[in-house]
């Protein structure tokens, strides 16, 4: 079934997606940061069949989903006053705590069996109608096949999950682009585990102090232990090979740029800024433009459908401009990073 929600949805329809939800089927819906692909939290049958649809490895917990803050106690236990800050600064919205999971209340699969599991508001309405009028928790990771890039639009999703779930609703372009910002509190002090558009500083500015995982930018070694299963795995990534090139000085991007565009004999796309299109030296059609470096919300936005566009082109290689780790800058180097499996050059 497809809804696009922007025309014709009536609480008729809705009633429909959220009985199918009840019933232990799987939706895609749209949230803030990227759509969803979702089951009943509490069913760890209809769990099961998200991580059959997404090839995704048992042992990556989900991110729940639900409607408001007092909800978040039926499945977290022992909130500490950091964490109470956290949630009443940023939820609803982009941000993902990791709490105590309460026991006996979800079913193993959904944590992959950790005694913490992930929660989250989205601030979208339509994710709101759908949780709220579920009337229960929604596990939902990213809708995409695991290790490719997020879905962030309608045309992207179907074409990898539409046949393997009961609807998928259209609403649009999500409005963020990435995956929420994934904060543990460690020793009252918020740990950055996955970046995204809650930045550092803000976290920072409302408790005093935050952290960043390590492996926020550095490649997990074999038999590592993580704090978050997700950051073992591949993630991101187009089929077709990606590097990352960033300088602080344009005129040294730009240059490296054009010197691997002369040895890969043309037969590259360059993903880059605006600002930069007329001194790369590459075909019309295969540079696209990610707009410009004053604003990170449009690169951030379009970040998933840009990566997939740039693999349909099937070059040797896609070389990709980098921007600076700071603001909004850490979640986007922090995905581009993983997206070029760490094939990164700094000038
Ligand atoms: P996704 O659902 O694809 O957006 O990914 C959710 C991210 O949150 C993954 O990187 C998971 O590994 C991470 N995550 C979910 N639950 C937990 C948890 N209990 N502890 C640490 N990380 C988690
Ligand atoms: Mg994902």
């Amino acid at each position: 079934m497809y809804y696009n929600w922007e025309e014709k949805t009536s609480t008729e329809e809705l009633k429909v997606v959220c009985n199918l939800i009840k019933n232990g089927e799987l939706v895609i819906f749209p949230t803030e940061t990227v759509y969803g692909i979702g089951a009943n939290a509490f069913d760890a049958e209809a769990v099961g069949k998200i991580f059959i649809a997404k090839g995704r490895p048992s042992d990556n917990p989900l991110i729940v989903h639900v409607g408001k803050k007092a909800d978040i106690e039926e499945i977290a236990t022992d909130i500490t006053k950091v964490e109470e800050k956290l949630i009443e600064r940023f939820m609803p919205g982009p941000f993902t705590l990791i709490l105590k999971k309460k026991p006996g209340v979800l079913p193993d699969i959904v944590t992959a069996g950790l005694d913490t599991v992930a929660v989250r508001i989205p601030k979208n309405l339509i994710a709101q109608a759908i949780i709220t009028f579920s009337g229960v928790p929604i596990a939902a990771p990213s809708a995409n096949i695991s290790g490719r890039p997020s879905g962030t639009n309608i045309e992207d999703i179907k074409q990898e999950l539409e046949t393997k779930v009961s609807a998928v609703i259209d609403g649009g372009n999500t409005e963020v682009g990435l995956e929420s910002t994934v904060v543990k509190v460690v020793d009252e002090v918020p740990v950055i585990l996955r970046p995204g558009k809650v930045t550092p500083e803000e976290i920072r500015k409302e408790i005093g102090a935050v952290r960043i995982d390590k492996n926020v930018f550095s490649k997990v070694s074999e038999g590592e232990v993580v704090a978050s299963p997700g950051m073992k795995h591949r993630h991101y990534a187009p089929k077709t090979k990606c590097q990352l090139i960033y300088s602080k000085d344009d005129q040294d991007q730009i240059f490296e740029i054009n010197k691997r565009i002369k040895k890969y004999r043309g037969d590259v796309v360059v993903i880059g800024f605006t600002e930069h299109k007329k001194d790369i030296v590459v075909s019309e059609s295969r540079f696209i433009d990610v707009g410009s470096k004053d604003n990170l919300d449009e690169f951030a936005k379009n970040i998933y459908s840009i990566l997939r566009r740039a693999d349909h082109i099937k070059a040797q290689i896609i070389l990709i401009e980098g921007v600076e780790i700071s603001g909004l800058g850490v979640a986007i180097m922090n995905r581009l990073l993983r997206t070029c499996e760490y094939d990164y050059t700094e000038i």
